[in-house]
């Protein structure tokens, strides 16, 4: 398996796999740093071949066209966790991969993702797994309700997760939830009434450097981040253990790369584990404007093999998603003395909930 010996020299090309904002913002970030992009996506026109030097536009399992693409690139990562593994190991033996092919398998599974906190004595939500609509009841059973059962795979932004209350049919929570899934594992999980959401994310170099971003609040709205409040309202303690948390999860995984690490905070002050995601974050776009480097900018300085640069916070900031119609008032935003705006390049008329852009507002003291 190929890897990179030293630091990647201005002019390299580094592959992206997955073609939407993240990699639109992370191919800008490795542009300022004289790299070029080659991103390689399903979809024509998507946000982040509009800004890159390359693009493939070909399904996850060409394997020609993957083939091609690894041969044209230097390193390769990737802006979103389902990929399928069979990409990644045609990638791999081609090209370096940043990060490597057993990050993504833990974090494009929910089952394996909570195995692997708990198995270095990160605390999750109690869950269990489902196979069968048998199982089901049995997890149910155990975990208690009210419940949430989640798909293992494929599922973001509360899709594929049905709730399971007192009166809930398990045979139609199972129909819901296996209508989002490729494969028919879930998890049940039982209810977090959690105090506050937080996510951390950290990053790590190839020699083992880490660097975390302050913990912020995530606010959810029909299951959809809508704002991330910086930094979160948390003691010292808590945000101790939460980037403690971070990055005990990045060096046990052998990350080289970035990970978001989202966390239930409970009222009795526990941080509770709820997601892994190997790459820049939605909860972290606040960085663009109010950190000395930006999330972008780790990631690509992480994945190139160059040292980390830092974290710290210029300003307080609250980052608003632009979902659906919400991006129409762009021009309004751009009239806001301290909001910084970003588009995504996306075509309108926007699904409704669809990520278009963001607005970081910098709190100044
Ligand atoms: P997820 O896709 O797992 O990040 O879930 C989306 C959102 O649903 C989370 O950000 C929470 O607001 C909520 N949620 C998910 N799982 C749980 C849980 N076990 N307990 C309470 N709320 C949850």
């Amino acid at each position: 398996m190929p890897d990179l010996s030293g630091p990647l020299p201005p002019g390299a090309t580094i592959g992206i796999l997955g073609s939407g904002q993240l990699g639109r913002m992370a191919a800008l970030a490795a542009a300022r740093l004289g790299y070029r992009c080659h991103v390689y996506g399903p979809e024509a026109d998507a946000p982040a071949n509009q800004v890159s030097a390359a693009a493939t536009v070909a399904p996850y399992d060409d394997v020609a066209a993957l083939t091609r693409f690894a041969e044209s690139v230097d390193v390769v990562t990737f802006e979103f966790e389902n990929i399928p593994l069979a990409t990644v190991e045609v990638l791999e033996k081609l090209a370096p991969l940043r990060p490597g092919a057993a990050v993504l398998s833990i974090c494009q599974h929910r089952l394996r993702e909570k195995e692997f906190c708990n198995g270095v004595s990160v605390p999750t939500t109690a869950y269990r797994a489902a196979a069968d609509v048998e199982s089901l009841q049995r997890a149910v059973e155990a975990v208690g309700r009210p419940c949430i059962l989640k798909s293992a795979e494929l599922g973001y932004d509360g899709k594929g997760q049905v709730r399971i209350d007192h009166e809930t049919d398990l045979e139609a929570a199972w129909a819901a939830m296996r209508g989002h899934a490729a494969e028919a594992t879930g998890i049940v999980e039982a209810i977090v009434p959690f105090r506050i959401e937080i996510s951390v994310i950290v990053a790590r170099s190839a020699d083992g450097s880490l660097r975390t971003y302050v913990p912020v609040e995530n606010r959810h709205r029909d299951h959809v981040l809508d704002e991330t409040i910086v930094p979160a309202n948390l003691p010292a303690d808590l945000t101790d253990r939460a980037e403690a948390t971070a990055r005990h999860l990045a060096k046990e995984m052998g990350l080289v790369g970035l990970l978001a690490v989202e966390m239930f905070v409970t009222h009795d002050d526990k941080v509770l584990v709820n997601e892994l995601a190997p790459r820049p974050h939605n909860s972290g776009h606040w960085t663009l404007d109010a950190c000395i480097t930006s999330q972008f900018e780790q990631f690509i300085r992480a994945v190139a093999g160059l040292p980390l640069g830092s974290t710290e916070r210029l300003c307080d900031a609250v980052m608003k998603n632009l979902l659906g119609d919400e991006a129409d008032d762009w021009l309004k935003i751009l009239a806001e003395p301290g909001s910084k705006l970003h588009l995504y390049g996306k075509a309108a008329p926007p699904r409704p909930g669809r990520k278009m852009g963001h607005v970081t507002r910098l709190i100044r003291r």
